[in-house]
């Protein structure tokens, strides 16, 4: 969005919006504990990279940055270090949150491609991806390069909330975390972030984190944990329940599932020789786990350097602001992370599409358009329109 070291028009559509938002919002943002611990990094609008190991002893200093410099994104690290400016191996790492990261396009979710639109890398041309058949090719330059956008739908939505409520569940009954210590918040985009605050998992290193990951993802689950265990002769199986039952964590969810208790040995002898054994009895518990656990993207929660967007910052990719859910089941991003202004903004749009957003649809077929502030920027951000 740079040419020749000048902002685009578009840069500066979206940076006057950004930077009425940082304005306003002083009030709203949600200061990170022990902030003066933490690295913060942002990114500008039209530039690659981001600017690293920034330190602020306060929100006040913090927004101040943010309206001088109007960043796209704003990120804090969930490490807490003794010098946060100092490069990466010098900063002397005291211990980290532990954040879990869902994201909808990691999901598979059979909508996508009905509400993603095709974006030519070279030009900006942008089609519907519905319609892709066959290799891309650029109707406008003939480019073979695309990136794609999508507006996530209900489903959508409804498809992340359900990991974010599997992942609690395993946090609140199988790690005992407290309620309080547990923050749900919508990434700004199509997904959601859980910040853990429970001081025991903050000196958690990689390798504790990595093993955290599995539990809740269901990986590795023994068939001996349920009480089945391999023969002697091929396809054999023994059962005999663990001697500390199968009421709790893992172990409890396997056997709802199946529909046993620690009485049921022939029941479960049934299930095993039905699905062929001790193997098949494997391969259809490990199936059954990586249903049941939370798909939560594992290399996020194991970084324990990284830094995450900033809860109630924008988030370029959408101009909506990352927003803390104070009760998961009615929260509506198109409506509750729909911060900005409604100032009338003319944008030439790409192609037809339809959104919601705070509540109202709009259906914009125009080339060009007058749309109030909160929907053009949405539209610019997704790359389905640009600054007239
Ligand atoms: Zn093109
Ligand atoms: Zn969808």
């Amino acid at each position: 969005m740079i040419e020749n070291g000048i902002l685009t028009k578009t840069s500066v559509l979206l940076r006057g919006a950004f930077k009425e938002y940082y304005f306003k919002s002083a009030k709203t943002l949600e200061e990170p504990k022990k902030i003066e611990q933490r690295e913060f990094g942002y990114s500008h609008f039209g530039q690659p990279g981001m600017v690293r190991h920034l330190s602020f002893r306060n929100t006040g200093e913090l927004i101040a940055t943010l309206v001088k410099e109007v960043p796209s994104d704003v990120y804090c690290s969930n490490a807490y270090y003794r010098f946060p400016t100092s490069p990466m191996q010098d900063k002397e790492w005291t211990g980290a949150d532990m954040i879990f990261d869902i994201d909808g396009k990691d999901l598979g979710l059979p909508c996508v491609p009905s509400h993603s639109h095709l974006l030519c890398a070279t030009c900006g041309a942008s089609s519907p991806g519905a319609e892709l058949s066959g290799p891309y090719v650029c109707q406008s330059c003939g480019s073979r390069k695309y990136e794609s956008s999508s507006i996530p739908c209900s489903r959508c939505v409804e498809g992340s909330k359900k990991e974010v409520v599997k992942l609690v569940d395993f946090l609140k009954n199988d790690l005992g975390i407290g309620p309080d210590n547990i923050g749900i918040y919508f990434s700004g985009n199509n997904g959601f972030h859980v910040h853990i605050s429970d001081e025991a998992y903050v000196p958690l290193d990689p390798a504790a984190r990595s093993d955290l990951v599995g539990y809740v993802r269901g990986a590795g689950l023994m068939a001996e944990s349920l009480g089945v265990r391999k023969g002697d002769g091929s396809g054999t199986s023994i059962i005999k329940f663990p001697r500390g039952g199968i009421e709790y964590g893992w172990r409890s969810r396997m056997a709802d599932e199946l529909g046993i208790n620690s009485t049921s040995t022939i029941k479960l002898r049934n299930i095993v020789d039905h699905a062929g054994g001790y193997s098949g009895f494997k391969m259809e518990l490990d199936k059954k786990a990586r249903e049941k656990g939370a798909r939560i993207d594992p290399q996020v929660t194991t970084d324990i350097h990284r830094v995450f967007r900033m809860p109630g910052t924008l988030n370029s990719k959408s101009g909506l602001a990352k927003t803390k859910c104070s009760n998961l089941g009615s929260f509506d991003p198109f409506v509750d992370a729909c911060l900005l202004g409604d100032s009338k903004t003319i944008v030439k749009v790409k192609s037809p599409v339809k959104i919601k957003l705070k509540g109202k649809a709009y259906n914009i077929s125009k080339e060009s358009a007058e749309l109030p502030a909160f929907v053009a920027v949405y539209l610019v951000c997704k790359g389905l329109a640009e600054a007239a």
